[in-house]
């Protein structure tokens, strides 16, 4: 029995030593013996980031002097010893030799700690012992410390835009965790990856569709939309002029088609530009002058609807055009201030559409009639910057309507001279006489 044991021991020691790389270098004590198969952390990641390595553009191949020895690798380098512990930075080849011509025998996972046995003399690589064998890594990728992992900190506050699932992975094989609804926060890790955002939901990772989240802060007001717009009687003689004051409090990121029928969407209303000096949000400019525009045009004669007189609505691009259709409106006033990267740009602009509009390009003469006369009556009231008429098809607040319409951009908020002025009521008298003399001027013109 004793015998058999002892035959069986000296099998196994030939047998290692027969296998020449086994323990050999390493020197201190007998190597485990080597896994039948490959971790699944290690194969998992080769294909693509593996070759941690291969992005040292600096590293210098051994000279062809040192062919390896296959049956022996390592034998042509000289190396210094050591015995210390270091850890991979990244995903790291393990070779048979101290240089990139080594063939892969493993992986290294990041942070996988490891025993280094020594410091090849000629190529820097560390000599490691690789489950139970030697193997070699590049020294540009092994720690000297245990790399402090950072902890990924969902920092950015996100809304829903609409009920979304919440999903335990990104993608809708995922199971649901759970819903936000429309308008709750949430915090999510960062922007997303393949469309989807890692986000911390009841104190757990979930991963919810970039489709449904908005970094601006967004909150529906069910109780104040379309339908809720005050209809004053309108059985006054003078024309009826719709008047919108653009944007609201805040952004409803959802989308709508940009023209009837088509497949552009766009966001169904924001809150606007900002001004640079004055710190007013568009929407909150836009309302002191068309409020300021109602009283002015009810003194001249005309009935005026308001599409809001608060900021706290949800009320779209579309919806506001199907009111001023609705009213079958003589003229639909867009009231607008412009925001512009550079901010020295400045001046007051009206938009109406192409002839080529596909929606209302037969309209196109009575909607650039209505933009010329207020742009001129608003330039030469203010003696501001006078821009020219921007026709363009790209306006769903234009595009969606039957009626006469202009948007009216006052003035830019980027220019801090513009910006200041605007925020003057002397200034706003300024811009309302203008605009009321524009439509005067309109509607001369149209009924000689
Ligand atoms: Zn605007």
């Amino acid at each position: 029995m004793k015998k058999r044991c002892l035959a069986w021991l000296l099998l196994v020691v030939l047998l290692l030593s027969s296998c020449g790389d086994l323990g050999k270098d390493s020197g201190n004590g007998t190597p485990e013996p080597e896994s039948p198969s490959v971790e699944s952390e290690d194969t998992s990641d080769s294909s693509d980031d593996g070759d941690g390595e291969d992005s040292e553009s600096d590293f210098e191949e051994p000279s062809g002097s040192q062919t390896p020895d296959n049956n022996n690798p390592g034998s042509s380098y000289t190396y210094t010893n050591l015995s210390k512990t270091m850890w991979a930075k990244t995903n790291l080849n393990v070779r048979s030799e101290p240089s990139k011509i080594g063939e892969v025998i493993g992986y290294l996972a990041p942070n996988e700690e490891v025993k280094v046995t020594g410091q090849c003399n000629e190529t820097g690589w560390y000599r490691i012992e690789y489950k139970g064998k030697v193997g070699y890594a590049s020294n540009s990728y092994l720690l000297d410390q245990k790399p402090v992992v950072e902890e990924e900190k969902p920092e950015i506050t996100m809304y829903a835009t609409a009920n979304v699932n919440v999903r335990s992975k990104p993608n809708t094989s995922g199971t649901v965790l759970g819903v936000l609804t429309t308008g709750t926060s949430v915090l999510a890790y960062g922007p997303a990856e393949n469309g989807w955002i890692k986000v911390l939901y009841k104190e757990k990772v979930g991963y919810v569709s970039e489709k449904y989240l908005t970094v601006e802060e967004f909150m529906m007001h069910p109780e104040i939309t379309a339908e809720d717009v005050v209809i004053p009687e309108l059985n006054g003689t003078g024309p009826v002029i719709v008047i919108d004051a653009g944007h609201q409090e805040f952004t409803n990121p959802n989308l709508e088609p940009n023209g009837p029928g088509s497949t552009t969407m766009k966001k169904k209303v924001s809150r606007g530009t900002r001004g640079c000096v004055s710190d007013w949000w568009e929407y909150e400019l836009n309302l002191v002058v068309a409020m300021k525009l109602k009283e002015e045009l009810i003194a001249r004669g005309y009935q005026v609807v308001m599409i809001r007189e608060t900021h706290a609505i949800n009320i779209s691009n579309i919806e506001r055009a199907k009111v001023a259709n609705n009213l079958k409106a003589d003229a639909f006033i867009r009231i607008h201030a412009n925001g512009s990267n550079n901010s020295a740009e400045k001046g007051a602009f009206t938009i109406c559409q192409t002839p080529e509009n596909p929606y209302i390009g037969d309209k196109y003469d009575i909607y650039r009639k209505l933009s010329d006369c207020i742009l001129d009556g608003f330039a030469e009231s203010t003696g501001c910057v006078k821009k020219e008429v921007w026709e363009t098809d790209t306006m769903t607040g234009i595009n969606w309507t039957e009626v006469p319409t202009t948007i009216l951009e006052m003035g830019h908020m980027t220019n801090p001279e513009e910006d200041a002025l605007m925020a003057t009521e002397e200034y706003q008298d300024k811009m309302v006489d203008g605009i009321a003399n524009g439509l005067d001027k309109y509607f001369e013109e149209i009924n000689p």
